[in-house]
Parts: structure tokens; sequence; C-alpha cells
């Protein structure tokens, strides 16, 4: 499935995946209009500036970004994780991604 980069609209925005965060969805899938951790208004971009090839996971966390991964129906896993976040977000419920962290076995 292919990585789409997103960035928020607002340049101020206090969000954790801010200015710009990785979305794994099918290419027919509506672009995403709202950011899944924080809720503000994202839009897609077609290559995000500091991405001019392929990157290592490693390599986008150091530069900001956070990865998602599906790995399910509507599960996410962050490959990018930083200390305190979680490993798997759920779009439609993104408040229950600690829940999912300890339900969801490696
Ligand atoms: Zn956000």
């Amino acid at each position: 499935m292919p990585l789409y980069s997103y960035k928020h609209r607002a340049d101020d925005s206090d969000c954790a995946h801010a200015p710009y965060f990785e979305w794994e969805q099918v290419a027919r899938d509506w672009p995403l209009t709202s950011c899944p951790f924080c809720g503000a208004p994202v839009e897609r971009v077609l290559c995000a500036p500091a991405i001019k090839k392929r990157l290592f996971n490693s390599e986008l966390r150091d530069k900001g970004f956070t990865k998602l991964v599906r790995v399910d129906d509507g599960i996410f896993e962050n490959v990018t994780r930083r200390d305190g976040e979680a490993k798997y977000y759920d779009r439609r419920h993104p408040e229950t991604a600690p829940i999912l962290e300890k339900t969801i076995k490696d």
C-alpha cells in the first residue's frame, strides 16, 4: 500500500505529529482532511520536502516524521514511535490507542 505524506495546515500546530506525517492508504481512498492524532485540518502533499528518497524508519523519526503502517482494518502501527507514544492507533477511535497497545500482540 502506498504511503502518503500529509501536512498540518496550521504552521503553529502543537500536535506531536506536526508538521508532517505519513499515512498508508490505498490510492482510491479519499485523502484525510483532518489529523488522526489531533483532529486539526491537514492536506496531502505529493512529496514532503525532506523526503527525496526512501528513508529508513529511524531516519524519518529523526527528521520529525511519523510513519503509520496499516496492520489490520483501521488499525495502524506507528513504526517511528518515540518515547511515550502508543504503538498502535485505531483510525476510527484514536483515544483507544493505549488500550490497543496492551491487547495487540507483536
Ligand atoms: Zn495532528
